[in-house]
């Protein structure tokens, strides 16, 4: 029989306990987002009766199709995936906070559409730490004038920055991904930006070193959920 839900939740959070109490980090500092995306409705609900309630999706068409099955609950959906701009005005209705700001282009519209619907949300700004050509994300070189500009947008209220390390089982480049992102907000401190201060990094196959490089927010999507299956549905 294969685990449960609440064993594999209980598992992770061992393992975040264990990597903190490692490295004398708080593991309250740690914040875990459950990533839903291509798992159903069930699911969510199954995690966020275990007490989950930020959740995280890459594709607004799946969470529009997801939102009026779950319209009873109190939860907090993150986008993490690319958002192209035609998109910005229901990330704008749906969406709780964006970790995948990486253009200005999309920071304008997206903020022209939360004032249309009265709303401000967290932003984190997606940043490239990977030579990977297919990843999206902001080049590091940009990221002190992109902050500045942020402060003319007031809805994109910005509280970090977000990165995905190269795909590799290369610890050592892993590690450096999320040290250069540690560093990048280390520098946006020490230039004024004293809210940027969250970094998203870790996944399920290198969670554990994000923590040990400073992550405040790990997401989390096939340690609690199982498998994904990228068929069509
Ligand atoms: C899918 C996804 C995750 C979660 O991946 P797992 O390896 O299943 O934990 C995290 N971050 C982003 C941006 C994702 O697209």
């Amino acid at each position: 029989m294969s685990d449960s839900m609440k064993q594999r939740l209980d598992a992770i959070r061992m393992r975040m306990a264990q990597v903190c109490a490692r490295v004398g980090r708080d593991a309250a500092d740690v914040h875990l987002l459950a990533v839903s995306k291509t798992f159903d409705a069930n699911a969510i609900r199954e995690a966020a009766a275990l007490g989950l309630n930020a959740f995280g999706e890459s594709r607004l068409q799946e969470l529009r199709d997801k939102l009026p099955q779950l319209a009873d609950l109190d939860l907090r959906w993150v986008l993490i995936g690319h958002l192209q701009t035609n998109k910005a005005k229901d990330a704008a209705r749906w969406v709780h906070e964006v970790q995948s700001l990486d253009r200005l282009a999309l920071a304008e519209v997206l903020h022209r559409r939360l004032q249309d619907e009265g709303r401000s949300i967290d932003v984190l700004v997606q940043v490239k730490t990977s030579p990977e050509p297919s990843k999206f994300g902001l080049d590091p070189a940009d990221l002190p004038d992109f902050l500045d500009a942020l402060k003319g947008f007031p809805a994109l209220r910005v509280k970090g920055l977000m990165t995905l390390a190269i795909n590799a089982d290369d610890e050592q480049a892993v590690r450096g991904c999320f040290r250069r992102l540690r560093q990048l907000r280390d520098e946006a401190q020490a230039a004024g930006h004293d809210d940027v201060r969250r970094l998203s990094m870790g996944m399920t196959g290198d969670f554990e070193w994000a923590i040990e490089e400073g992550a405040t927010d790990i997401r989390i999507g096939s340690a609690l959920f199982g498998v994904r299956d990228y068929a069509p549905h």
